[in-house]
């Protein structure tokens, strides 16, 4: 297989020596080296021709002579698609109240960091028209932010995470009195309370639940199978292989991939003869090494979005890239030695973290396809940065600063089934576009050197995005 892509690679390299006819192009980047997320070699000379928001053509530095309206000379700098962060919620991670703008101030932080799509998974501010709302916004201009795409109100069973592990109290009991009222064979829908989120009590309640989603233009489906995460005990229902099923099967019917919330084995397990696509979490209790499930799970064609920021913390609160976003007051309610000790908790379950790391490096060996996706909302997971640790953090579980990469951009656009569009430096894409300053498959921290971040074809102002007010 190796060997067939080298080959075709090394064909494809002369059809790219045709200068395209377009007589007006919008931004032309020039003399840059381009890694264009496919995981084939970096390529120097080239000239990415954007119009419409589109990429229309990369071609030799040579063609693109003065058609464009807007030219970024960018010789002896590094270009890669925009990032995409599979697992996104509406939260700044940090314990202070929640802002009006919440929402609007994640997106915005992404955006600045080269985040430039995200799929939202549900909880707060998170269910389908919440999502509808943003993306109208969006394409009116009143919001500043990644392409979003939307998964909804997440569908988890009464009784379990997250509602009854990590809500407060007075949450649960709101939500409880909604289900005493709802028939069996429906959903309870918690969007009046703020949170996207489904309680599906029956096979009936959860297929109407996911045609509901298909109809709001959502674009996949999250489940959470999770029985509760340690430390909140494990005596919540874990949902069953019969749901998971029968979600699966309402979810394909229309057209769309499963997403599973799951952290311990026999919840991947379940996940995997559910036939659900993949996780969106690392599995923390994997006994190592165990090739035979990885093995079962590639042949599958299953996938894993480790998730491995939720489970650490950045080594260092005042690392100026995170400081561009992040507030005093932010990094104060961070410090809260009470605030820490009850999170660490959370970072200390199951297996030791370079275990966790060693795990996602099996599974990647074996073939399972890895993803980047940081939980984004949850305490130290921070809007676009953690999208560069999580990538410093794949690379320390053993994938190439190259893989990495593909794990951030083409492969996020793969599991989300929008491959033809995003994903990718090549004509017929989306012009979501990053200039970095230093080469990132030399050491995948390079990242950081963001310069540039091009979004439908338009160059971000990234000043307009630095933090605002304490
Ligand atoms: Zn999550």
């Amino acid at each position: 297989m190796l060997n067939y892509l080298r080959f075709l690679t090394v064909l494809a390299i002369p059809t790219l020596v045709s200068c395209s006819s377009m007589p007006e192009i919008d931004l032309a980047i020039t003399g840059a080296t381009i890694i264009d997320g496919t995981g084939t070699a970096p390529v120097n000379g080239m000239t990415i021709l954007v119009k419409e928001g589109q990429i229309v053509a990369v071609e030799p530095d040579d063609c693109a002579e003065a058609k464009a309206s807007h030219v970024i000379d960018a010789t002896g700098k590094y270009v890669v698609p925009g990032l995409i962060d599979l697992h996104v919620h509406f939260g700044r991670g940090a314990p202070l109240p929640r802002r009006e703008d919440e929402a609007d101030e994640v997106l915005a932080r992404q955006l600045y960091y080269g985040v430039t799509s995200i799929l939202q998974l549900g909880a707060t501010g998170g269910s389908a028209d919440s999502i509808r709302k943003l993306r109208e916004r969006r394409a009116a201009g009143s919001l500043r932010g990644p392409f979003i795409y939307g998964t909804g109100g997440h569908l988890t069973l009464q009784g379990t995470h997250p509602i009854y592990t990590i809500f407060p109290p007075a949450i649960r009991k709101a939500a409880d009195s909604m289900a005493a009222k709802t028939p069996l064979d429906e959903p309870v829908d918690l969007d009046s309370l703020g949170i996207g989120l489904s309680f599906v009590r029956s096979e009936e309640a959860a297929q109407k639940a996911v045609r509901e989603r298909a109809q709001a233009g959502m674009d996949a489906i999250k489940i959470t199978v999770e029985s509760g995460p340690t430390p909140f005990g494990d005596d919540h229902p874990q949902m069953s292989v019969e749901m998971i099923r029968a979600i699966v099967a309402e979810a394909n019917r229309n057209g769309l991939e499963v997403f599973a919330h799951a952290t311990s084995r026999d919840e991947l397990e379940a996940t995997l003869e559910g036939g659900a696509s993949g996780i969106v979490h690392a599995v923390r209790n994997l006994p190592l090494p165990d090739a035979d499930l990885a093995v079962q799970m590639a042949s599958k064609g299953f996938w894993v979005v480790p998730t491995l920021n939720l489970l650490t913390r950045p080594d260092d609160l005042e690392d100026p890239f995170l400081r561009d976003t992040v507030s005093e007051q932010e990094i104060t309610s961070l410090s809260n030695p009470e605030f820490v000790k009850r999170v660490s908790a959370r970072w200390d379950c199951g297996a030791p973290f370079d275990d966790v790391l060693a795990n996602v490096g099996m599974l990647h060996e074996h073939g399972v396809l890895i993803a980047m996706g940081t939980d984004t909302g949850n305490p130290f997971v921070f809007p676009g940065y953690s999208a560069h640790t999580e990538m410093e953090l794949l690379v320390r579980s053993g994938l190439t600063p190259m893989e990495a990469l593909v794990a951030a951009t083409r492969r996020g656009a793969e599991l989300l089934g929008v491959a033809g569009e995003v994903g990718t430096i090549q004509a017929g894409k989306r012009a979501d576009i990053l200039i970095l300053a230093e080469d990132p498959t030399e050491d995948i921290r390079n990242t950081r050197s963001l310069e540039t971040v091009v979004s439908e074809g338009l160059i971000v102002d990234r000043d307009a995005l630095l933090r605002r007010g304490e």
